[in-house]
């Protein structure tokens, strides 16, 4: 049995949403269907889920938001006529996000997360109601019926394992099931939206509770590509990796997969395929548990930008101990999660996402430091990017770290900071912001390019 994912371009619109009932009803193991939100149709065009976004905002602040409750309702509207369906399952679209509207806007939070499940939560149902009006046996299921648990942070929701057993009943319902992604209820019954891109999540839990075969996730893409296509021209197909090595890509950068929608899948060794609604008969890449390293050791490149590092330095930090928990611990109390702390003996940087940091925050922390660390520096340096060389391979080779920086070094970057996790899965580089693509560039021509003549 298959669990399916369509992404937001797969269902954004009626002929979108063709190829989806014919992929789903070519393959009799494909039963549970998550669907996204009507993505973008046209690269300058607005997801549904960030117009239902505005709508929720403009409802917030008590302004007249007809006309972007309209803009919502004409796009489930195009999508039903262009499909055939009659007028009824618009009526409901649009009574439902006027319900929604009307709800208690005091949790502010609240209110919109529950203006955003619109997206898929309405998308849901009529795509179940157009593979019924064809003759397909199908029905709507939502997560809170399906038991689709999740934990009560709103800044962090995680689905609950308790939720499990009653998902796994969907294994024995009869016919096509269409699930909405991206959120889920809690214990006492409320709606929490996972983060952005979340119905890759929605996927992979339904996918390890029903213990399927194979998770497939449909985007708009052939496959996942060894580096960025925006950046490197025609950049090689991963064919198979492991969830390891896409959960490392999918930290730096690459969005054709959420990092948190591995978890689940990886748990349970779920095989994952990332496959194009648009091309179905590519064979798409392949996440699994283990594969041959010796074919390929670095599998793929990643870069991302947007790292600020704060450096500290202190003579003799390394005999000072419960140095490092109290920087730490200063973060921590202005809620600021880490990604990498690379160390000397006398010095200490963490490298955190810039989005984290607003002007007052980095202003309270460079003092807290000042204050309760003593140290001799502390330097804040903005602007930085993470290049991220994945392979399972890695760990078993030797001379690819001094091949990595050969490369970037030929490319005229200085390398800022060098991480290798104990799992010897990435190395990670810091460099500048504007030094970031050439260093790509350079370092795929190194591993991916066999022809490629270095100067
Ligand atoms: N519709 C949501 C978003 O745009 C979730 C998803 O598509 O996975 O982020």
């Amino acid at each position: 049995m298959k669990v399916c994912k369509f992404g937001g371009t797969s269902v954004a619109t009626a002929d979108q949403i063709r190829k989806v009932v014919d992929i789903v009803t070519s393959d009799s193991d494909r039963k549970i269907v998550v669907v996204s939100a009507p993505g973008k149709r046209f690269s300058d065009d607005i997801k549904v889920t960030d117009l239902l976004i505005q709508l929720g905002e403009k409802a917030l602040s008590h302004e007249n938001a007809e006309s972007e409750l309209m803009e919502v309702v004409d796009r489930y509207r195009a999508i039903a006529e262009d499909l055939g369906l009659d007028g009824a399952i618009v009526e409901k679209i649009e009574l439902d996000l006027r319900e929604r509207l009307a709800r208690d806007k005091e949790d502010k939070l609240l209110f919109m997360d529950t203006m955003k499940a619109a997206g898929e939560d309405n998308n849901a149902k009529l795509i179940a109601e157009y593979f019924k009006f064809i003759g397909v046996n199908a029905q709507y299921v939502s997560p809170r019926e399906g038991g689709l648990l999740v934990n009560d942070r709103p800044e962090r929701v995680r689905a609950l394992p308790e939720g499990d057993e009653r998902l796994a009943t969907l294994r024995d319902r009869q016919g096509i099931i269409v699930f909405p992604g991206f959120f889920g209820y809690t214990e006492d019954g409320t709606l929490r939206t996972f983060n952005r891109g979340g119905s890759d999540i929605t996927g992979s839990i339904i996918a390890a509770a029903v213990e399927a075969d194979l998770y497939e996730n449909f985007t708009d893409v052939d496959s996942v590509f060894a580096a960025n296509p925006t950046v490197i021209e025609n950049p090689v197909a991963i064919k198979k990796m492991t969830y390891r090595e896409m959960r490392e890509l999918a930290y730096a950068g690459f969005s054709v997969f959420h990092d948190e929608a591995l978890i689940p899948a990886f748990r349970k060794s779920i095989p994952v395929c990332i496959k194009n609604t648009n091309n179905p008969n590519a064979p798409g890449t392949l996440i699994v548990k283990e594969r041959d390293y010796n074919e390929q050791q670095v599998i793929g490149i990643a870069a991302d930008s947007g790292f600020t590092a704060i450096y500290v330095d202190k003579y003799l930090m390394n005999l000072e101990i419960g140095f490092g928990r109290r920087l730490l611990q200063i973060l921590e109390e202005e809620e600021i999660p880490f990604e990498h702390t690379p160390s000397g003996i006398d010095n200490l940087s963490i490298i955190i996402r810039s989005r984290f940091l607003s002007k007052e925050k980095e202003e309270r922390i460079v003092e807290r430091i000042h204050k309760e660390l003593e140290p001799d520096a502390v330097i804040v340096e903005h602007d930085y990017s993470m290049i991220v060389l994945v392979g399972e391979g890695m760990q078993y080779t030797t001379g690819l770290a001094a091949r990595a920086a050969t490369a970037i070094a030929r490319s005229g970057t200085n390398i800022e900071m060098i991480n290798q996790g104990s799992s010897e899965v990435s190395l990670v580089f810091g460099v500048k912001v504007q030094d970031e693509t050439k260093s790509l560039k350079e370092l795929y021509n190194e591993f991916f390019v066999k022809s490629y003549v270095k100067s």
